[in-house]
């Protein structure tokens, strides 16, 4: 990697004529030519894969992507492929790569990608009926299966699909907000001061960046202490909430999340639920991760009480195996959607809201993708029972690979696996160090296995020490890969111990 330059060609062409530049009737033989040269080359890409990364610096990227001239095109698709070797294809991140261990990033499903061609070909947009006739209610539909996997009462439920788990809890903070507000007196700026959110420390950092987008600041989103499993502490919440209130605060929304980001740790949910009403909170759960729970026929019982939250955000982008972009919000009553509800006279007349259904009123966006389609065509190929199935065997994976963990000295979890994460250290007995010895070491470890490409993992930091952290999500990754993994952080971590002594010694 480190020697090989830029050798960009930049043929010197006049402007290319083209055409055949957009899809239509006359050009469908471009359409599936152009199709199919990129559905080859992607075939031949991950048929000849054989790591998660050729491990690249963006150093090297970016002195190869300056070349390019955007003035100047190419003149053909194939043209523009062949240039993307050098740019993307060689070197980009592979997630089905049994070794990619890194972050929330699942292999896909193929009824989702081949139903992807028909989402950006017919390009409908969801805002309106008459933009998207069939998609809408296939998207409704789905809402609808999901809040019946959620246990919400049929015909009462809600929800939208959305980019992502970060948009899925900013709509359901501010739809908690606008229920907080409206039961509050003084003006807007007096009542926002007020409100406070309550996540535990471990929650994901889109919560606290929905405070702030709402106006009511970062700090108001309060962090709680978790248990050793990560898990929201209830007393702490307890204590935390007479506190606030007792100061004049207002608890707007207790959001747990279930399956947080690096432990999988799962918030007690009925208790949190019986809090919520006690102080008269919002509930949401936070499902990004664990939402594939939902289709396990063995670990659904996990998730036992997500029916009482008030929202729940699903990513079915990570464990429903779908591509990015696929999550959604579900709300367990369609009545408090309204407060977000806006009418263009233009898109969605108030008028017409009774009569037609237009998705737009409920949803961030506005133009938006059917990526609902991915997950309809999954269902209706493979089905829910069959993802579940695929999230069943990567948690069986995580419980084998703590194991593994357990059988090398180096290696120390740093709780158990509750999903399908790995947290652990790289501690070497012989070696003492301090803690930014420690953490140092652990980047090291991390970065030297990126750039050897045979794998890639993640590291996360908690209360100040580093660690190393395996996200498994990939049915198809075996025991024996995470082994072959985890010998690969120890021969790095002691070669660099290895190297200090020597270092030390001269
Ligand atoms: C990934 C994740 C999010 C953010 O979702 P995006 O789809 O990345 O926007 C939110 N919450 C949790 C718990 C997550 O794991």
């Amino acid at each position: 990697m480190g020697a090989s330059l830029p050798t960009l060609q930049i043929p010197d062409l006049p402007l290319p004529i083209y055409d055949d530049a957009l899809l239509c009737a006359d050009t469908v033989h471009v359409y599936e030519n152009e199709s199919r040269d990129a559905i080859s080359r992607v075939a031949n890409r991950l048929a000849s894969v054989n790591a998660p990364t050729t491990g690249p610096t963006p150093q090297q990227l970016k002195a190869r992507i300056d070349l390019v001239d955007l003035h100047r095109p190419l003149g053909s698709t194939q043209d523009s492929f062949t240039e993307l070797n050098e740019l993307y294809f060689n070197d980009a991140v592979y997630f089905h790569d049994p070794k990619y261990a890194a972050h929330l990033n699942c292999p896909v499903v193929i009824p989702a990608v081949a139903a992807e061609n028909f989402v950006t070909s017919i390009n409908t947009s969801m805002d309106t009926f008459d933009q998207s006739a069939g998609a809408t209610l296939i998207e409704r539909k789905l809402i609808e299966f999901t809040a019946e996997l959620i246990g919400f009462e049929a015909g009462q439920a809600d929800g939208i699909f959305t980019s992502g788990g970060t948009q899925s809890n900013l709509q359901a903070m501010l739809i908690a907000r606008n229920t907080a507000t409206a039961k509050l007196r003084g003006t807007l700026p007096e009542r926002l001061a007020n409100l406070r959110i309550y996540c535990s420390e471990d929650a994901h950092f889109s919560i606290r960046n929905a405070a702030m987008l709402l106006g009511l600041g970062y700090d108001a989103a309060v962090s709680i202490p978790t248990d050793a499993q990560h898990r929201m502490d209830i007393q702490a919440l307890r204590v935390q909430l007479d506190a606030d209130r007792a100061a004049g605060l207002v608890p707007m929304a207790i959001s747990a999340t279930s399956g947080n980001t690096d432990f999988g740790a799962i918030d007690p949910l009925p208790q949190l639920r019986a809090i919520a009403t006690e102080v008269g909170a919002w509930f949401h759960v936070d499902a990004a991760y664990g939402c594939g729970l939902l289709a396990s026929s063995s670990h659904r019982h996990r998730l036992d009480g997500i029916e009482q939250a008030d929202s729940v955000t699903v990513d079915y982008h990570k464990s429903f195996f779908q591509p990015i972009g696929s999550s959604a919000l579900v709300v367990r009553s369609a009545a408090s959607m309204e407060s977000i509800a806006h009418y263009a006279e233009y898109l969605n007349p108030r008028a017409e809201a009774d009569a037609t259904p237009n998705q737009v009123a409920k949803s961030l966006q506005t133009t938006r993708r059917f990526d609902a389609l991915k997950l309809w065509v999954t269902l209706r190929s493979l089905g829910a029972q069959r993802l579940g199935d695929m999230f069943d065997q990567v948690i069986a994976l995580a419980e084998d690979a703590q194991q593994e963990v357990a059988m090398r000295a180096q290696l120390h979890m740093a709780a158990d696996v509750q999903l399908s994460t790995l947290v652990f250290s790289f501690e070497d007995p012989q070696h003492p160090l301090d803690l930014a010895e420690h953490n140092a070491l652990a980047n090291q470890i991390r970065q030297r296995l990126y750039s050897s490409g045979e794998a890639m993992i993640a590291a996360t930091t908690v209360k100040g020490k580093r660690l190393l952290k395996l996200t498994l999500l990939n049915p198809n990754t075996t025991l024996a890969d995470i082994s072959e993994i985890l010998d690969a952080i120890c021969s790095i971590g002691s070669g660099i111990l290895a190297e200090r002594t020597l270092g030390e010694k001269k």
